[in-house]
């Protein structure tokens, strides 16, 4: 159910499913949608610097009663934010604006060229001040990933990627089971772009689900920690309602057929 948790590699533990928060708009919107989330049950909140809703994320957290120790929050450190010293004030920066004393999750947003070294370096130290549950990635690929690890003395928790149907990045999820990172999807329902396609159809009819529930249900039995973006609370309720069928092998095997390796989002050697 809602409350089940992955563990990281570092022995602390991530809720399976989390609310995701990017173009929730800053004020009423993204309060009401944390508070919505966190009323049906969700305890994991994805947010970033570069979402401009961190303060009202923090305040829907707070006023929801529920004790801060039992809800998973990550943020991230935007591109323009990368560099070790820089990444130290833009981690306070998150911080405050939260109002929080410490994140679950704090993540390197983009693999910046000539900087992310660095930043993660931040992150170590963030970590080590216990101001960061755990630290992480986000959009590497293996041979950042690579790179990094050469001079990394923790290992990320995390690699928050690009990650349905359609683009599945089997190479870097390798990568990543092989050196205990796991693996977390963004845009984890395609941004529900292919919700007609012919095989989630097939799918949602024989288990009486919907396409989004096929999707979710998909990562959740593959082990990916999935944070689906929605500000509506029919839509949040529907995409946890996913613990009451189990997807076959066949099943699986016809989504791994949905697989084109294709992006919706940026590549992260190209993006600006
Ligand atoms: P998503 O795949 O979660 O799709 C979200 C969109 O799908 C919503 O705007 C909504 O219109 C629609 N939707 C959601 N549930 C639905 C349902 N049940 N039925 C019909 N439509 C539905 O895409 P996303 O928001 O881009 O990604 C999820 C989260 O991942 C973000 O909110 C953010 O937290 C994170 N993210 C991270 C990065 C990164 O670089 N690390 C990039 C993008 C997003």
């Amino acid at each position: 159910n809602l409350s089940t948790t992955y563990e990281l590699n570092n022995g602390t533990k991530i809720p399976a499913i989390g609310l995701g928060v990017y173009k929730a708009e800053p004020g009423k919107e993204v309060y009401e949608a944390v508070k919505s989330a966190l009323e049906i049950g969700y305890r994991h909140i994805d947010t970033a610097s570069l979402y401009a809703n961190e303060s009202d994320v923090g305040k829907a957290i707070r006023d929801s009663g529920i004790p801060r120790e039992e809800i998973f929050v990550t943020t991230k450190v935007w591109n323009d934010e990368q560099g070790y010293e820089e990444t130290k004030a833009a981690f306070n920066r998150s911080l405050s604006r939260l109002q929080m004393d410490y994140v679950d999750l704090y993540l390197v947003h983009w693999p910046v060229p000539g900087k992310y070294t660095e930043t993660y370096r931040a992150l170590e130290d963030i970590y080590r001040e216990e101001k960061a549950k755990a630290i992480g990635v986000s959009n590497f690929l293996p041979h950042h990933l690579e790179e990094l690890l050469q001079s990394a003395e923790i290992t990320p928790a995390v690699n928050q990627i690009e990650l349905h149907p359609e683009l599945q990045q089997i190479e870097t999820q390798e990568f990543c089971n092989k050196h205990g990172i796991l693996v977390e999807a963004w845009a984890p329902l395609g941004k529900a772009r292919y919700f007609d396609h012919p095989t989630l159809k097939k799918l949602a009819a024989k288990h009486t689900k919907t396409p989004a529930q096929i999707i979710i249900r998909w990562q959740f039995q593959s082990g990916i920690i999935t944070i689906p973006k929605s500000v509506h609370k029919e839509r949040q309720l529907e995409n946890v309602n996913i613990f009451d069928f189990e997807l076959t092998s066949d099943d699986i095997k016809d989504i791994e057929l949905m697989n084109l390796e294709k992006r919706i989002g940026a590549h992260p050697d190209e993006f600006d």
